[in-house]
C-alpha cells in the first residue's frame, strides 16, 4: 500500500498519522521542527501544547468538549490516550503534564512500524507523487507553504491578523428589547430583510457603554504578535473608542436605517445600535458585528451585558485578536476535508477553522479516517451531525452560512459547543411530562443532546 503523507506533527497531524497507521496504511509524518522553529513552539516534540496544558472539561454529559473527549476515546484517539496517561489534577477538567504528554505521543508514533517520521519543512505544495496528503500545519504554518496554499486557493485571507468578535447564543438574547431587521430592510442574497438582531441604545446608555469600554482591562499582545499590524478594517472596538467617543456610533454601532418596533415616535430611533448576525445555519448562534476586541474575557462579559437586550447573554465564544492562519473551509473544502481545487490535498486541525487542542486533534482524527478509508478503496463515511465530531465537521465544511451582506467572510475559528448541534426534536420534560424551566431545563437539554450523540456515534461506528 502506498503511504499517505501528513504535513505537521502537531495535535491534528499526530492524531491523523495514528488513525491512518491503525487502519494498516503506512504514513510519513513531516514535522519541520527543530530544523525550522515557529514563533510559539519551544521543543522538537510532537503534539507540543503551545500555551495552556488543559483539554478543558472532561464532563461528557453536560459539556460539548467533554463529549468530544468521550467520542475520541471510543475511536482510539492517540491524543486522548496520551492525555489520560499524563493527567494532572484539575477538578473536572482534563489537564496534562505537557512534557510527558508530548513525549508519549512522540514515542507511540516513533515506535509504530507503519509510521515514518520525516523531519524537515514542506516548503511549498506537496510534490505530485504524494497522491494523498493531509496538511495539518496549524495556525503557525510556515510562510512558504502558506504562500503556496494561498496561490492555489486564490484566497487573500489565509494568513492574517485574526480579529474575533464574540458569539452569543440566540436563546439568551432578550427579544422583548431587541428586534430582527436588516438595515433599511435590505434583503441581500438569501436574506429576508430581517436578518440581523438589533440592540438599541439611548444617548445615556451609549455614553455609559463608551466609558465602560475605555476603562475595561485589556490583554496585552504576546511578544511574537507585537510586530503584526492591525488590519484597518478590523480594529478592536476599544481602539476605535479611544480614537473618539463618536467613532463607534459612526462605525459598527451606527443606528441608521433601523426602527425599534418596541417603541413609537422619536423613541423608535436609537442613538446607537449593536447588531448581531446569524453565525451558523441552524440559527442558534449570533456574532456581534464589528465587535472584535482584546478586552479580557471577564471584562467582555461584564461590559457587553450592559447592552440592552444582552443583559442575560451567554457567550459561545468571546472576542480576541491574534495572528492566525486558517482556510475559508466552507467554500474551499469538500465534506471529507479535501481541497476542492486539488483533492489529493486534505486539511486538518486549526488551519481548517476549528479552535483548540482537542478540536484540532478531533479534526485530525476524522481526516485520518477519511484518508485511510480512501486508500483502502472504501468510501469515507461521515459521522452523524448529532455527534460532537460530526457537528464540528459540519461547521467547518458547510454548516456555516456565508455573510448576507458583502463583507469579508465571517467564518471564524470555533470551539465545539452545543450551538453547533441540530436542535432536539422535543424539549426535555420532567418524568411526569411537565415542562422544565430555568437552569434545570438547560441541564436537561444538554443531557439529552449528549445522550443522543452517544447513541448516534455508537450506531455509526457499529455500521462501519
Ligand atoms: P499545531 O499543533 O501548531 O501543529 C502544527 C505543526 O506543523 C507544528 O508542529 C509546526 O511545527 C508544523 N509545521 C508548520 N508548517 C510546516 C511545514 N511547512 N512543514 C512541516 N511542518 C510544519 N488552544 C487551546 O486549546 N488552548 C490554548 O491554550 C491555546 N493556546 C494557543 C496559543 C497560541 C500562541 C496559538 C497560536 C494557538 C493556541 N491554541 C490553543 C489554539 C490551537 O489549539 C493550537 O494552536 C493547536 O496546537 C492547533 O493544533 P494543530 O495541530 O492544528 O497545529
Amino acid at each position: 500500500i502506498a503511504p499517505i503523507h501528513v504535513v505537521g506533527g502537531g495535535l491534528a497531524g499526530s492524531e491523523a498519522a495514528w488513525q491512518i497507521a491503525r487502519q494498516g496504511v503506512p504514513v510519513i509524518l513531516h514535522e519541520m521542527r527543530p530544523e525550522r522553529p515557529t514563533d510559539a513552539h519551544k521543543t522538537d516534540g510532537l503534539a507540543e501544547l503551545v500555551c495552556s496544558n488543559s483539554f478543558r472539561s472532561d464532563d461528557s454529559s453536560t459539556n460539548a468538549v467533554g463529549l468530544l473527549h468521550a467520542e475520541m476515546r471510543r475511536m482510539d484517539s492517540l491524543i486522548m490516550q496520551c492525555g489520560d496517561a499524563n493527567q494532572v489534577p484539575a477538578g473536572g477538567a482534563l489537564a496534562v503534564d505537557r512534557d510527558g504528554f508530548s513525549a508519549a505521543v512522540t514515542q507511540a508514533l516513533s515506535a509504530h512500524p507503519l509510521v515514518t517520521l520525516a523531519r524537515g519543512e514542506v516548503a511549498g505544495l506537496p510534490p505530485e507523487d504524494w497522491d494523498s496528503t493531509i496538511i495539518a500545519t496549524g495556525p503557525l504554518t510556515s510562510a512558504a507553504l502558506a504562500d503556496a496554499i494561498r496561490g492555489l486557493t486564490g484566497e487573500t485571507s489565509l494568513a492574517f491578523f485574526d480579529a474575533i468578535a464574540p458569539i452569543v447564543y440566540r436563546e439568551s438574547i432578550d427579544m422583548d428589547v431587541a428586534w430582527f431587521q436588516s438595515r433599511y430592510d435590505k434583503a441581500g442574497p438569501g436574506g429576508t430583510g430581517a436578518d440581523y438582531i438589533n440592540c438599541p441604545m439611548t444617548r445615556e446608555e451609549y455614553d455609559r457603554f463608551i466609558d465602560a469600554l475605555l476603562a475595561a482591562e485589556k490583554t496585552s499582545f504576546r511578544e511574537w504578535e507585537a510586530n503584526t499590524p492591525y488590519f484597518d478594517g478590523c480594529l478592536p472596538i476599544e481602539v476605535m473608542a479611544e480614537r473618539g467617543r463618536e467613532t463607534l456610533r459612526h462605525g459598527p454601532m451606527k443606528p441608521f436605517g433601523l426602527t425599534n418596533p418596541h417603541r413609537s415616535g422619536p423613541e423608535a430611533k436609537s442613538y446607537a445600535v449593536v447588531q448581531l448576525r446569524q453565525d451558523n445555519a441552524l440559527g442558534t448562534l449570533y456574532n456581534m458585528v464589528g465587535f472584535q476586541t482584546k478586552l479580557k474575557h471577564a471584562e467582555q462579559v461584564r461590559v457587553f451585558r450592559t447592552i440592552p437586550g444582552l443583559e442575560q447573554a451567554e457567550f459561545a465564544r468571546l472576542g480576541g485578536l491574534h495572528r492566525n492562519t486558517y482556510l475559508n473551509s466552507p467554500r474551499l473544502l469538500d465534506p471529507t476535508l479535501r481541497l476542492k481545487a486539488m483533492p489529493r490535498l486534505r486539511f486538518a486541525g486549526q488551519i481548517t477553522g476549528c479552535e483548540g487542542y482537542v478540536e484540532s486533534a478531533a479534526v485530525g482524527l476524522i481526516a485520518g479516517r477519511f484518508a485511510a478509508a480512501e486508500r483502502l478503496g472504501r468510501s469515507p463515511s461521515l459521522p452523524p451531525a448529532t455527534t460532537a465530531i460530526g457537528a464540528l465537521l459540519n461547521h467547518i465544511t458547510g454548516g456555516h452560512i456565508e455573510t448576507i451582506d458583502a463583507g469579508p467572510p465571517s467564518f471564524q475559528p470555533m470551539n465545539v459547543n452545543f450551538g453547533l448541534f441540530p436542535p432536539l426534536s422535543e424539549a426535555p420534560k420532567t418524568e411526569d411530562g411537565r415542562k422544565l424551566r430555568g437552569p434545570a431545563k438547560a441541564v436537561a437539554k444538554k443531557m439529552a443532546l449528549t445522550a443522543r450523540a452517544k447513541a448516534d456515534l455508537g450506531s455509526w461506528l457499529g455500521a462501519e
